[in-house]
């Protein structure tokens, strides 16, 4: 089997020492109704056509970035991981290899991790912080998230927790609140995370800047390219105004300065950049 790595390999060189490498940690499958949100179906029915399932539901990669600086490595979201049980493995159709393996694939030693950013910490985007026994997958790492994000994750509000695993991040709660920022913060030297809000109360984008480009990762505001308009957020989204506000405001940004994007879960086009188009910015993939 072709694995979803193999078919999309993509690294660049941003200048002054750094390198970015996307690797994907595996896929899964997830309803294409909640991933469009409030967007009627006509309006986006013939974009998932060819991928949508017999369940309606569509395929979404696990897109992560190794960033390499003179100062260090930072792994930029985990994916699900390997701690999920079948039954769950089964109903998301969850296909690996999971975030160890895919960096070992491609020739990184996640001993060798720094620091590990997540976007935010629904069960997608922080489930690869422990390996099956248990034991950290990125030993000497830190691990950054906002504070924010960790009171709602492992807070009561039953609409918000819904898409945390309580449980798994219970066993690297400690590590996480010791890791943790709020507010933009600078990781290493060139690598910044910039709370976003929106799809979570402590959701955040991460900028690397090179002396030559910029590429901005901005988690699951843009997951897909149909998310190039701002008013096209998910169903799963917290704060939906203020994702609509956050995207246009940082989307003006992307497109003035050029900024190359990677989005959070496409599995085909995952790299490209922002053009502006009327009151909105359309997406147009470089890879
Ligand atoms: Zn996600």
């Amino acid at each position: 089997m072709t694995t979803i790595n193999e078919a999309v390999h993509w690294s660049a060189e941003l200048g002054g020492g750094t390198r970015v490498a996307l690797i994907q940690a595996g896929r899964f499958r997830s309803d294409a109704g909640a991933l469009l949100g409030v967007v009627p179906r006509i309006m986006w029915n013939d974009l998932v056509a060819s991928e949508i399932d017999d369940k309606h539901r569509i395929v979404q990669a696990l897109n992560c970035l190794l960033i390499e600086t003179p100062a260090g490595r930072v792994l930029v979201e985990t994916g699900i991981g390997d701690r999920i049980s079948d039954k769950a493995r089964a109903m998301r159709s969850y296909q690996g290899p999971w975030i160890v393996p895919a960096l070992e694939n491609a020739g990184f030693d996640p001993g060798s991790v720094d620091a590990v950013a997540v976007s935010h910490l629904h069960y997608d985007h922080a489930g690869g912080m422990l390996l099956a026994d248990g034991d950290l997958a990125f030993p000497r790492a830190r691990f950054v998230a906002q504070l924010a994000e960790w009171e709602i994750a492992m807070g009561d509000n039953p609409r918000l927790v819904a898409g945390y695993d309580q449980p798994e991040l219970s066993l690297v709660r400690d590590l996480g609140l010791r890791g943790a920022v709020t507010g933009e913060a600078e990781i290493i030297p060139g690598v910044s995370v910039v709370p976003t809000g929106g799809h979570s109360a402590g959701h955040q984008g991460v900028l690397i800047r090179g002396t030559d480009r910029t590429v901005v990762f901005l988690g699951d505001l843009f997951m897909r390219p149909w998310n190039a308009n701002p008013r096209w957020v998910t169903a799963f989204d917290d704060f939906p105004l203020d994702s609509v506000t956050v995207k246009a405001a940082l989307f003006a940004h992307a497109a003035e300065e050029s900024w190359t994007i990677v989005l959070s879960h496409e599995p085909v086009h995952p790299i490209g950049r922002l053009l502006r188009d009327r009151d909105r910015y359309r997406y147009e993939a470089t890879v």
